[in-house]
């Protein structure tokens, strides 16, 4: 078995080095840090233009995998390729996801130090494929016990669930992630998968009350009305025919049938101008299904409590704030309900029976976003990239100068982008963006979107990443709207409109309706809004402080940890095989920051061993490093070098390692075992 495995792993070698050495114009190069002229983006589309074609839609930068979307089954998951790639040095076979998973898990399992895999690209790229497909790998090809099989079960389980209540049908993908997911897998000693634990960041609760032309609300809606027996819709109050559900055309059950009869409330206006709600129909099923009282609902939907010195006053609200109340609250209910479930799910994941496990993160996380129209979802997103490509910057970029530093080894510092001047922008404490959107949220006063604008002019308005119309020179100030911001991102230039930052980052549920979620008969509810909230009279931080905060609980997570990424690429608008759009594709490859990436490869070194390690490797290959080599592993290694003809410019020798330039170094190497 094991030799017949050998056996084909050399073939692929083999076929790695004709693909990488002389039929390169055919399938183009594995790794594009082979390329001849590796500066030219052209190039760059060339090649993996050219692999997309020959259905080989995995690329490296080095350790990095590029992944371009095939929109198609290409066969390349079966649990044969999976065995192929276990415990093999990712450069000996073609490029893969597998290789990916399989690299970060074996240096988990031999350098007991935690790892993860980031995961990005835009919407429909692939990223969530991936993620799926590195949880099977781990999954077929980990060992495991008879104990652990429900450990193992539960992970694979966790996605089903999460994507039925997280994605959503958009224009961009059928199943499309309305939020990001940070997913740690954890291993015993033994590299035994023992449990998990997640994190989701952002989900666009919007989407429960508003979709785009073409576009759906969450999958869970739809499955419970289509795969719902006829008796639990009967219970829940519900028709099948969805287009009934307002919220649907522009369990948990209960709770997600309360939101879709929240949908269908109507408000008139009565001769004061004040909101009624003629039918109340819905408001009985909503109370029956959360556990509350209808009278009290249908006051908190049309009224709104005022605290005043001694007392509380009760308004009565206009028919469109009534509305605005009851999308608040479809939203909220929806956005704590998926928190809820989140955290159920970790409590079935979690494994208290292990100390000192070692863990594999998967982050699977929304990538830059350039719309026509760019808003505050955008400027969240946006902003996450930032932050993860200032982790790329200190765990890659910087890491690899130090490495170089550190080892004694000469090369040419490579000029690139500190994007921390972004950064602070958005999130310095009082002076960033962040900061200035909930300073003008809580202003006493009639603060808007077009004030706060006027707000980031004042304080922001010198800064040289951004800019708005009035500050702009006459060249671009065509191309800025009055209610419009513009932030030269590391990654290129977005405009964002200021409409409805402030609802958004505000995401205010009235007083009113909270005390009547808090005080719901419901089990879920009663866990999702908890009676202290009522006692606690402070505002709850804004959805931007947020997010803020629980991006930088994201980067101290990962900043401890190896890293590995995977770059997904779509590579068509119309989800279709077997086509290559140059220009989206090369929208992307700026995007994701692949030529600055490949760049830094470049420069410096493909590839490093300890000594000790290379040595053990190849020692077959020199008469006088085998079987054994008694002096110092620094000398073996010269010495094996030196016999097998590594030339000068391939290669240098630090302190601990060797470096090697160039992956075809290696697979020489490698290939030289043949013989
Ligand atoms: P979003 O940001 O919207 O969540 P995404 O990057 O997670 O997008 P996916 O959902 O992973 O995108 O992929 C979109 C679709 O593309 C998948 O539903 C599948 O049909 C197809 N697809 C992606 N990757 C592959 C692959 N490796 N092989 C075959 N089809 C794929
Ligand atoms: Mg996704």
């Amino acid at each position: 078995m094991e030799s017949k495995k050998e056996e084909v792993r050399r073939k692929h070698i083999r076929l790695h080095m004709e693909g990488a050495l002389t039929a390169r114009d055919k399938v183009g190069v594995q790794d594009f840090v082979l390329l001849d002229a590796y500066t030219s983006e052209t190039a760059f589309l060339d090649n993996l233009r050219k692999r997309f074609s020959e259905n080989l839609i995995y690329t490296y930068i080095g350790t990095l995998l590029v992944s371009v979307n095939p929109y198609q089954e290409l066969g390349i998951y079966t649990v044969s390729q999976m065995e192929l790639y276990q415990g093999v040095n990712f450069f000996e076979l073609p490029p893969h996801v597998y290789a990916i998973a399989d690299n970060a898990y074996r240096m988990m399992c031999s350098e007991l130090n935690n790892h993860f895999i980031l995961i990005s690209g835009e919407s429909g790229a692939g990223k969530t494929e991936a993620f799926k497909k590195i949880l099977q790998y781990f999954a077929v090809t980990c060992p495991m016990t008879e104990s652990l099989q429900i450990a193992r079960d539960r992970l694979l389980l966790s996605n089903p669930v999460l994507e039925a209540f997280g994605n959503a049908k958009t224009l961009r993908n059928d199943n499309s992630s309305r939020f990001g997911k940070y997913m740690d897998i954890q291993f015993d000693f033994k590299g035994v998968p023992v449990g998990g634990h997640i994190i989701s960041y952002l989900i666009e609760k919007s989407r429960v009350v508003y979709q785009n032309q073409g576009e759906r609300n969450f999958h869970i809606f739809y499955q419970l009305l289509e795969g719902g027996e006829e008796e639990l819709l009967a219970y829940l109050g519900l028709e099948r025919d969805h287009q009934l559900y307002k919220y649907l055309s522009q369990n948990l059950f209960g709770i997600i049938a309360s939101v879709l009869h929240l949908g269908n409330i109507c408000f008139e206006e009565n001769q004061q101008g004040c909101a009624t709600i003629p039918d109340t129909h819905e408001i009985k099923w909503i109370a029956k299904l959360l556990g509350v009282h209808p009278w009290v609902l249908l006051e908190a939907l049309t009224h709104r409590k005022i605290e005043a010195k001694t007392e509380e006053v009760i308004c009565p609200l206009t028919p469109e704030l009534s509305a605005y109340a009851r999308d608040a609250m479809a939203k909220a209910v929806y956005g704590r309900t998926f928190t809820w479930l989140v955290n159920k799910i970790n409590s079935s994941l979690v494994n208290k029976d292990f100390t000192g496990k070692t863990v594999i993160g998967l982050l699977d996380i929304y990538g830059f976003e350039v719309f026509d129209k760019n808003g505050f979802e955008q400027f969240c997103i946006n902003y996450c990239n930032e932050k993860l490509q200032q982790l790329l910057i200190e765990r890659t970029l910087k890491a690899e100068q130090a490495e170089y530093e550190m080892e004694g080894i000469e090369w040419e510092p490579i000029q690139y982008f500190n994007n921390k001047i972004i950064c602070d922008l958005v999130e310095e404490r009082h002076k960033g963006i962040i900061s200035i959107l909930d300073e003008e949220c809580i202003r006493p006063g009639p603060a808007t979107d077009l004030s706060f604008l006027e707000r980031l002019e004042e304080k922001v308005g010198k800064h040289a990443h951004f800019q708005t119309r009035k500050l702009a020179g006459p060249k671009s100030r065509k191309r800025i709207g009055w209610m419009e911001f513009r932030l030269f991102h590391y990654a290129g230039e977005v405009t964002y409109c200021t409409k409805g930052f402030l609802e958004k980052n505000n995401d205010l549920l009235y007083r009113h309706l909270k005390e009547v979620l808090c005080r719901s008969r419901n089990r879920i509810l009663k866990e999702c809004f908890l009676v202290a909230e009522l006692e606690n009279r402070r505002r709850p931080p804004t959805v931007g402080t947020q997010f803020k905060n629980s991006l930088s609980s994201l980067l101290e997570i990962l900043i401890s940890k190896e890293p590995s990424y995977i770059r997904c690429i779509k590579p068509n608008e119309r989800k279709e095989p077997n086509k290559f759009d140059d220009f989206l594709v090369r929208h992307q490859v700026k995007y994701l920051g692949l030529m600055e990436h490949l760049r830094v490869r470049r420069a410096g070194f493909a590839y490093r061993r300890k000594y000790e390690h290379f040595l053990q490797r190849y020692k077959s290959l020199c008469p006088d490093t085998w079987p054994h080599w008694h002096g110092r592993p620094a000398e073996g290694v010269e010495r094996l070098i030196k016999y097998i003809g590594y030339k000068p410019e391939e290669y240098k020798l630090g302190r601990t390692k060797i470096f090697i330039r160039f992956p075809r170094t290696l697979f020489a190497t490698e290939d030289a075992f043949e013989f």
